[in-house]
């Protein structure tokens, strides 16, 4: 929800991480959020709960003030109706069907990519009116390319990483020493690992996939897929699904886990921040008692969430590490000319660990000891390499820093700033709020396409806000404008 978590802006939307012991109703995404709607004047903000997965109101259109009395038939009706959107099949009947499935005969084995299920020969006729494929069983042991990516449905936006970045993640885990992979919406990481233990040269790395796409429980066994929802924690199978986790992080006791994440990008920080933590706690207390350490991670998301995520967690460092996906076009590497992506790592792990590819154009920073993108040189003023965007930054003497190359020193504004920056301190900025000129305003934008496109890759909920929000804000947080200028001002 790209309006959400306003740092104390006056307007927009904060999410609120729940307390403990105060149970927030359940949509059929599990537990919702709660967010506060700050209001402008004096009011007094207003709370409600909305879906924490869905960003359309289409996809889920669970709304509920804080304060509203709900009556006992609604919350009767609420729980039919979330059971009723549950799943076809329970996970175990997934594992038996997938076990069936693998010893079929090769002419047996079909896909129906209307129902985008794995079919038994009895279903066969059922679905003989769909358009259903034969499947091979290398297209079984790579379900990313066998499903549909969930593209156009704003909620579960799926971008699958290129073959390059895949083998990128997986090289630098095992290089770093890890042999368990936790991997939280990340089904290509996960099918890449199962991959490369059946050429059996390298050690076996174990990989347990949590997702919320359902459609994933078919081609794995109940220890290798979790339904999870990672906006609120929540194992859609209840116990028996947590107990996985734990026994996962039970057996990573004698072994090194590492978890990789890659949510949509559409904000939310906090709420993953939190899940993530929950995460790394349950492992902590698995390791020993009195331990401080934090379980090792790495989540990807876009540069220009550095700010918001370092908040979260402080001890995280951004790594220059361009991360590229098969499904998205603006979003692939920045050298055949192509746009660059703006998605990074974000980890706990030292930074300096991590060895990046010197033929895609990364190089070792000597003074900084680590692997940084060609074009970030290092500053001898600022003593580090400062790009965050990829591109090569310049030192302003009069900021004491370095920015970006398009920015020029404003002496109105005594700081660095876009040329066509908006020059008062005035908070109605006048003019256009994507890129800062004076001489149109947003809707006639020159830039807004391009931006709309740019809002339009991974995750990044798209603008106008969720209808659930949308009715509630007139505009949009301080989080969705700052995503916004940052995938703006990346153009200039
Ligand atoms: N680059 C990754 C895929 C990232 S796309 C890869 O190639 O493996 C984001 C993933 O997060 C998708 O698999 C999507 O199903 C999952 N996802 C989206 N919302 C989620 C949620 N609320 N909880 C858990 N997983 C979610
Ligand atoms: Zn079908
Ligand atoms: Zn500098
Ligand atoms: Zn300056
Ligand atoms: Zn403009």
């Amino acid at each position: 929800m790209e309006t959400t978590e306003s740092h104390g802006d006056s307007l927009g939307l904060e999410v609120l991480i729940p307390e403990a012991g105060k149970e927030a109703p359940c949509c059929p995404h599990g537990p919702t959020l709660l967010f506060e709607k700050l209001s402008k004047g004096g009011e007094a903000p207003r709370r409600f709960y909305a879906c924490s997965a869905c960003r359309d109101r289409k996809d889920c259109n669970f709304f509920q003030w804080e304060d509203e009395k709900v009556s006992e038939e609604r919350l009767k009706a609420r729980k039919s109706e979330n059971q009723l959107k549950r799943v076809g099949f329970t996970q175990q009947q997934q594992c038996n069907r997938f076990v069936k499935f693998a010893s079929l005969a090769v002419h047996e084995k079909r896909f129906c990519q209307d129902c985008q299920l794995l079919l038994l020969p009895a279903e066969h006729g059922a679905h003989s009116a769909h358009s259903c494929a034969a499947v091979s069983t290398a297209q079984l042991r790579r379900p990313s390319t066998l499903l549909r990516p969930l593209e156009n449905k704003k909620s579960y936006a799926q971008y699958l990483f290129t073959e390059r970045s895949a083998h990128f993640l997986l090289d630098t885990v095992t290089a770093l020493g890890y042999n368990m992979v936790l991997c939280v919406g990340t089904p290509r990481l996960h099918e890449f690992i199962k991959l490369r233990n059946l050429e059996e040269k390298q050690p076996l790395i174990k990989s347990l996939l949590l997702d919320i796409d359902y459609r994933y429980a078919q081609f794995y066994k109940q220890e290798e897929f979790c339904h999870y929802n990672m906006f609120n924690h929540h194992f859609f199978n209840g116990e028996s699904s947590s107990a996985v986790l734990q026994a996962f992080l039970t057996e990573s006791q004698e072994e090194r886990v590492v978890m990789v994440a890659d949510p949509p990008f559409g904000g939310l920080v906090k709420p993953l921040a939190h899940s993530f933590t929950l995460m790394s706690q349950t492992w902590r207390k698995l390791q020993s008692p009195d331990s401080d350490a934090d379980m090792p991670m790495i989540w990807i998301f876009p540069y220009f969430f550095e700010p918001r995520i370092l908040e979260c967690f402080p001890s995280f460092a951004m790594l220059d590490y361009q991360v590229d996906y098969d499904n998205h076009p603006l979003y692939k590497h920045g050298k055949t000319g192509r746009k660059q992506s703006p998605v990074r790592l974000f980890t706990n792990i030292s930074a300096k660990d991590f060895i990046l590819p010197k033929d895609e154009g990364y190089r070792l920073c000597s003074v900084c000891e680590r692997y940084v993108w060609s074009l970030n040189k290092h500053c001898n003023k600022c003593n580090l390499c400062p790009s965050k965007d990829g591109r090569e930054w310049k030192h302003c003497s009069l900021c004491e820093k370095c920015v970006k190359p398009s920015w020029k020193h404003c002496t109105t504004c005594e700081r660095c700033c876009l040329p066509e920056h908006p020059c008062s301190q005035s908070d109605e900025t006048p003019g256009c709020f994507t890129c800062g000129s004076l001489k149109h305003k947003r809707r006639a934008c020159p830039l807004r396409t391009q931006s709309r496109q740019l809002r339009a890759k991974p995750g990044m909920r798209k603008t106008p806000s969720p209808a659930v929000l949308k009715q509630k804000t007139k505009r949009k947080s301080g989080a969705a404008r700052r995503a916004k200028k940052a995938a703006a001002a990346q153009s200039h």
